[in-house]
């Protein structure tokens, strides 16, 4: 598997980046839904949540400390945010490389359609 978002860690394609180390890349969703809409995307190519293994503990985990990181730095850790991640169809997953959504600047309303 190989999507837009494997090019864009490996520089191949334009992205806003915020963040990048050897373990993830940030960088603002094109098709943002509030004011801050941030992808927090493991340079590893992992589809799914349903493609984790026990050996990316680390990495989910630190992919949600460097979320806390950037919501403290773009100034929305007070007013607060919310973090998703989609997977397949029902949940809404559209790019098929594991990231996880960090969002706010406004409020976001209730979590999900009932
Ligand atoms: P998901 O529905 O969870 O798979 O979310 C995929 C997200 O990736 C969507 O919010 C898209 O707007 C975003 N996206 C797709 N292509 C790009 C891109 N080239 N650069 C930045 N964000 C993108």
């Amino acid at each position: 598997m190989s999507t837009i978002f494997s090019k864009i860690i490996r520089g191949e394609a334009d992205a806003d980046i915020v963040y990048q180390d050897d373990r993830v890349t940030c960088f603002r969703d094109i098709n943002p839904a509030a004011p801050v809409h941030i992808l927090i995307v493991p340079n590893k190519e992992i589809a799914t949540v349903n493609d984790l293994s026990d050996e990316d503990q680390v990495l989910v985990g630190y992919m949600f400390l460097t979320a806390k990181r950037l919501a403290r730095e773009e100034g929305i850790h007070e007013s607060g945010y919310r973090l998703i991640i989609n997977c397949n169809r029902d949940g809404g997953q559209v790019v098929d490389h594991l990231h996880l959504h960090l969002m706010g600047g406004r409020p976001m309303g209730p979590m999900v359609v009932r």
